[in-house]
């Protein structure tokens, strides 16, 4: 129950950042096989900014609750910004980094912290993270999770 906190649930039915931008100057798309999510994220740049960001896909209510977050995150960023807050959601994901160390913008993904007691959940959580920071660094990413699971 822990998992699905109402606030996750919220983002999950959020439509604020679906769809898809045309045309976009940044794609991915990430798949996570050991779960089945799937996401395809699109952004437009203006200048060093990600004015807009859009995301469609499918998968488990953590991976897509997510992406939600980001988005909103993420959106009107500069891009060196959007990368720190990659890595900051990293270190609290994966490397269990202390609430409180969080950015502000980052606030509400505190509510994922539960989902750190489980190795194959985290992949879902981090997807569309991993896949918009290669997609930033290379313009065009096909991120894919390994499907190993480490405790
Ligand atoms: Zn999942």
């Amino acid at each position: 129950a822990d998992l699905y906190r109402d606030v996750l649930l919220d983002y999950y039915r959020s439509r604020s950042h679906k769809g898809r931008l045309e045309p976009h100057d940044v794609r991915g798309h990430g798949v996570s096989p050991i779960c089945g999510d799937e996401i395809e994220i699109t952004a437009a740049r203006e200048g060093d900014r990600l004015k807009r960001i859009r995301y469609d896909g499918h998968g488990c209510v953590i991976s897509q609750a997510s992406t939600a977050m980001m988005a909103e995150a993420i959106e009107g960023k500069p891009i060196p910004e959007a990368l720190k807050l990659i890595q900051a959601f990293g270190d609290f994901m994966v490397r269990r980094g202390e609430p409180q160390a969080m950015p502000g913008p980052l606030e509400e993904a505190k509510a994922l912290e539960g989902v750190r007691r489980f190795p194959a959940r985290v992949k879902c959580a981090m997807l569309s993270w991993n896949t918009l920071r290669m997609a930033l660094e290379q313009g065009s990413a096909e991120f894919r999770e390994n499907d190993e699971v480490r405790p």
